[in-house]
């Protein structure tokens, strides 16, 4: 049969590989043309719509064709598209940087940008080796990582990330790194609090820590939320002691914010719950309100002071991406800062995060869901075959493959990771489009727990 849609199929299975795929499944399920997007929903060529209920893989904010981001992109395309960063500047680069400095925990002054997230990781543990390479303490050269963890697919990246099922393969080409048991709280024990599982699992961090501080450049974690790994979830307590810890062990703290800022978990960084400042502040997907590829790089005055020398000495950050602090990017990251100003944002998130907790809290009841839990714009609902001993559905069985496909029939695009379905939306999306995502999802747990 022929469509509209299957027409621009075809042609796609000719020549594009397409990410985090098995190609093979889409003989099974093709990939679905995209026509347009408007506010938090997608629509392919024959009219059909799906409401982005994972905001295109966690980084649209305010809506697809968002007017203030398109007419702020549109203005500057009109000035300049692009320009090399080494040697030259531009406005929209400057007034980001002061921008990102003013909102950003107290004390991160310098931004260094790249062009994806899992580039800003790189950038971030590669700095972190050259301070302390610059400052005389050249024996630090590992990295400390929690189980679980996930920061991209570049080498550094997935070196310092822990989700096996993208690791393990190219084991042999990464780096050695030191894992320490995750805070993540689906683990803890009945009655306990997630504030006392955090703590109690930071004895790990404080042992690997005494370990290997002499040889440690930093520690990096995913602040609050373990998204790629599930949307596992854990107490700001668990921040404030790594903080203090990395300070008494001389160890940087890496936050890789790149999922969880910008208003996700409810505060603008995640790191803000837990009161602390990271050396590196690693943001991504959001940062341009989901626009553009765009990375940057925060850190301090300490850190940048490290490499600020003579040329001769060679101690500088001689690290660059051909298209770092893309102006384009650098306009869309504005227009979104400037929408979170105008329109309190992270207030009326709030209301709208309550009305997500109050709808999909009643999936909690349901026979095969083991945990339903929530940091601000993020609620993920754990699905498990047993729901009393919470052993999950063999991988094998792809339980949330079936949600997706019921979710797409009924016009939701919902992504579930393993056995976790997920909620991520934009923050345009109305109480009732939480409703409908909700009711979907219900449904779609229903079809997939029935066998
Ligand atoms: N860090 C985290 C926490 C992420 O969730 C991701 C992307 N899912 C990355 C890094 C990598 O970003 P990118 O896909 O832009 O390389």
């Amino acid at each position: 049969m022929s469509s509209a849609n299957t027409a621009y199929i075809t042609r796609d299975l000719a020549h594009v590989w397409h990410p985090c795929t098995q190609m093979k499944d889409h003989e099974q399920l093709p990939p679905i043309p995209v026509r347009r997007g408007e506010g938090a929903w997608l629509e392919d060529y024959e009219g059909k719509r799906y409401l982005d209920a994972i905001s295109s893989w966690w980084v649209n904010l305010f809506g697809h064709a968002n007017p203030r981001i398109n007419a702020a992109v549109r203005a500057q395309l009109e000035e300049l598209e692009q320009v090399i960063l080494a040697g030259f500047t531009h406005e929209p680069v400057i007034a980001l940087s002061e921008e990102l400095c003013a909102i950003a925990p107290a004390g991160l002054t310098r931004c260094f940008y790249a062009d994806n997230g899992s580039s800003a990781v790189e950038v971030a543990v590669k700095m972190s080796f050259h301070f302390w390479h610059n400052t005389g303490r050249s024996a630090k050269r590992r990295f400390l990582t929690l189980s679980n963890s996930y920061h991209g697919e570049t080498l550094g990246a997935l070196a310092v990330g822990n989700v096996e099922l993208y690791k393990e393969i190219y084991r042999p080409l990464l780096m050695d790194v030191i894992t320490v048991p995750s805070p993540d709280c689906f683990q803890r024990e009945r009655g306990e609090s997630p504030a006392e599982y955090s703590r109690r699992q930071f004895a790990h961090m404080e042992a690997a820590l005494g370990k290997h501080a002499q040889e440690a450049c930093a520690v990096i974690v995913e602040p609050l939320v373990q998204c790629a790994g599930g949307m596992r979830m854990y107490d700001p307590v668990y921040l404030t002691l790594l903080r203090e810890a990395c300070d008494r062990h001389q160890v940087h703290l890496i936050a890789d914010e790149i999922a969880v800022g910008f208003g996700r978990t409810g505060t603008m960084f995640a790191c803000e719950q837990a009161g602390i400042r990271p050396d590196f502040m690693c943001l991504s997907k959001g940062l341009t309100g989901g626009y553009l590829p765009l990375s940057a790089v925060m850190t301090t005055e300490a850190v940048y002071a490290a490499f600020y020398d003579e040329y001769v000495k060679l101690n500088a950050f001689l690290h660059s991406h051909s298209f770092t602090g893309n102006p384009l990017g650098c306009a869309a990251a504005r227009a979104s800062l400037a929408i979170f100003r105008d329109d309190h944002v992270l207030e009326a998130n709030r209301t709208l995060a309550a009305r997500l907790g109050e709808r999909a809290g009643a999936l909690a009841d349901h026979p095969h869901v083991a945990e339903v839990r929530q940091r601000g714009m993020i609620l993920a609902i754990e699905l498990a075959a047993d729901k009393a001993s919470r052993a999950p559905y063999p991988w094998q069985e792809r339980r949330g493959l079936r949600v997706y496909r019921h979710a797409l029939t009924r016009g939701v695009l919902l992504r579930p990771i393993g056995n976790v379905v997920y909620f991520m939306p934009p923050y345009v999306i109305t109480p009732a489009e939480i409703d409908l995502m909700v009711e979907v999802a219900r449904e779609g747990i229903e079809s997939a727990t029935c066998d």
